[in-house]
């Protein structure tokens, strides 16, 4: 069960989503936020009303699709839901709901990663057959004239380059890669609450905190969490 955030919405400067329009009250309503999709809007006496797509309410769960007017008053329901969510995640601590969705990304994300950095085989057996064949290839020709050994040398030399052009390649490209990974997941994988990139970290590291690494931040990741004495 997640904790209830109330937020109150009105004219007054206190209030903590201040709407400045004439026909809004100092105190017009409150937002009771359970979850991000789990919303409430709690009219508080208004003289002018709450409105949730065009019908008065007393009280009524919210999306962000819904048409909300406060008095004669029409937020945009962007700017109104991201302000909403900002003060819901600075007025709570309970992020373990947030963290676990984040720890399931986490976890596909240093898969991939983990997939990416094992060291590829491929080229080096490649490599190593053609060493083999290199000096398979000098050993029958040493019993011939010895100016040929010449040519079995250039053709051995020329095929270790162009290979070591595939093995070059074949890194660079895994680079590459890596960093479009760590692109795709940067944004999600930080702290719920004051996004804290954890994307260096190990993922073994990230499940066992308990709480934001951040002192400035007092998000808990775990909220039956055990204090251990040693
Ligand atoms: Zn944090």
């Amino acid at each position: 069960m997640d904790e209830k955030i109330n937020l109150t919405i009105g004219r007054a400067a206190n209030c903590e989503l201040v709407l400045t329009d004439k026909s809004i009250s100092r105190i017009h309503a409150k937002a009771e936020i359970y979850y991000y999709d789990k919303i409430f809007l709690v009219d508080q006496n208004s003289a002018n009303g709450t409105f949730v797509n065009n019908k008065r309410i007393k009280k009524a769960q919210i999306k962000t699709t819904d048409k909300l007017k406060f008095g004669e008053y029409i937020p945009d329901n962007k700017s109104f839901f991201k302000e909403l969510f900002n003060r819901y995640k600075s007025n709570k601590n309970d992020f373990s709901r947030e963290y676990d969705h984040m720890l399931e990304q986490f976890a596909k994300y240093q898969k991939k990663l983990d997939a990416l950095q094992d060291n590829p085989k491929g080229p080096l057996y490649l490599k190593l057959g053609l060493l083999a064949g290199f000096i398979g290839f000098m050993i029958f020709f040493s019993d011939r004239i010895d100016q040929r050994f010449f040519y079995p040398m250039i053709i051995g030399i020329s095929g270790l380059t162009l290979l070591g052009g595939i093995f070059t390649g074949s890194r660079g490209n895994r680079n590459k890669k890596i960093a479009e990974l760590k692109m795709d997941y940067d944004r999600v994988l930080r702290c719920p609450k004051c996004n804290t990139p954890f994307i260096s970290k190990h993922l073994v590291m990230v499940e066992r905190m308990s709480e934001c690494s951040n002192d400035n931040c007092n998000a808990l990741y775990k909220k039956d969490r055990e204090v251990r004495t040693l």
